[in-house]
């Protein structure tokens, strides 16, 4: 049998003039994670621990998270992994954790929002990842997703502090967060922006729903606008700021998202290769110019077509 070729990258994502852009996976299970140390990411942006637990009816024990997380933090010793509480809800549904009869379920009590109805969930998995992370000798950064005011970040972050998870920040992808970013970073270590959401929430069309997709795109000014607003009100703070949606496998939009002010990327581990030789491609300077056409264009489309006419046609 052929053997599958792996691209590799040479380990750090950088411009042309050495602007330090992190490039790391998003992973779901220890299969993706050794994929991730394959290709060369640096570590893991964006570990969606609801993917080990999908299809289970109860509540795993802080036991067996444990297992399972350390899996997939061994590949990464000294090396970062963000890990993302439970994103149960709307296209990730977790018997143990939501409830199937809402009517708006995308805006309904999913991410932690479901801690509100829950907390020991929550309390039982920061008392696994803080277990896993002491084990694997991992560098475990700790995020909520759906958070959407300055309260609910600093609610969350005390209380990984409670499990020693000393490096605590949270999803931007409902725009109030965005637009409240200032008074977010006041209270979190990091932020790292869920483009998937953020482009559904911003556009009110439903990321499922196929009909929609020329308003989800996360190619939209409006979203490109929430993600500048956030990076920049982390650059006052001196906060990394990341991305974590799809955005940031598609490696032109990954030169604007350098140039709104983004200082990592996280995407499925194959993309790496490409979205790396993109940002070696191009100055800073060159991607806060191209960043500047796509939040001025009228539409998603015409976002795209002007930074695509700036740039090499092989990328
Ligand atoms: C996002 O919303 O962009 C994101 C990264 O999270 P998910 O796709 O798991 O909702
Ligand atoms: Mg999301």
């Amino acid at each position: 049998a052929a053997a599958t070729r792996v691209r590799h990258f040479d380990g750090t994502g950088r411009t042309a003039d050495g602007t330090h852009i992190q490039l790391l996976a998003n992973v779901g299970d220890p299969k993706g994670a050794v994929a991730a140390v394959e290709v060369g990411a640096e570590g893991v942006g964006l570990f969606r621990t609801e993917f080990c637990f999908l299809d289970r009816a109860e509540e795993p024990t802080v036991d067996e998270q444990t297992e399972q997380y350390l899996a997939v933090l061994e590949p990464f010793k000294g090396r970062k992994v963000v890990v993302r509480t439970l994103d149960a809800g709307a296209d990730k549904p977790l018997p143990f954790l939501t409830d199937a009869d809402e009517a708006n379920p995308a805006l309904g009590v999913r991410g932690y929002r479901t801690a509100g109805r829950h907390p020991q969930v929550l309390d039982h998995q920061l008392d696994a990842v803080a277990r896993a992370a002491q084990r694997s000798g991992a560098d475990v950064w700790v995020m909520a997703p759906m958070i959407a005011t300055a309260a609910e970040a600093a609610a969350f972050v005390a209380l990984a502090g409670e499990y020693g998870l000393s490096t605590a920040g949270v999803m931007v992808e409902v725009p109030a967060a965005a637009l409240t970013a200032d008074a977010v970073m006041e209270h979190v270590a990091f932020a790292s922006i869920g483009t998937n959401d953020l482009t559904q929430y911003t556009m009110a069309a439903d990321r499922l729903l196929g009909d929609l997709a020329e308003l989800n795109d996360p190619w939209q000014p409006a979203g490109l606008r929430l993600v500048r607003l956030t990076a920049q009100a982390g650059a006052r703070r001196d906060r990394p700021v990341g991305v974590c949606g799809e955005a940031a496998a598609d490696p032109v939009l990954a030169v604007v998202l350098a140039g709104l002010g983004v200082t990592s990327l996280s995407m499925t581990p194959r993309a790496i290769p490409d979205v790396a030789e993109a940002l070696r491609s191009v100055t800073m300077d060159e991607c806060v110019r191209l960043a500047g056409l796509a939040v001025d264009a009228p539409d998603a489309r015409a976002a795209r077509d002007a930074v695509r006419a700036e740039l090499p046609t092989t990328l």
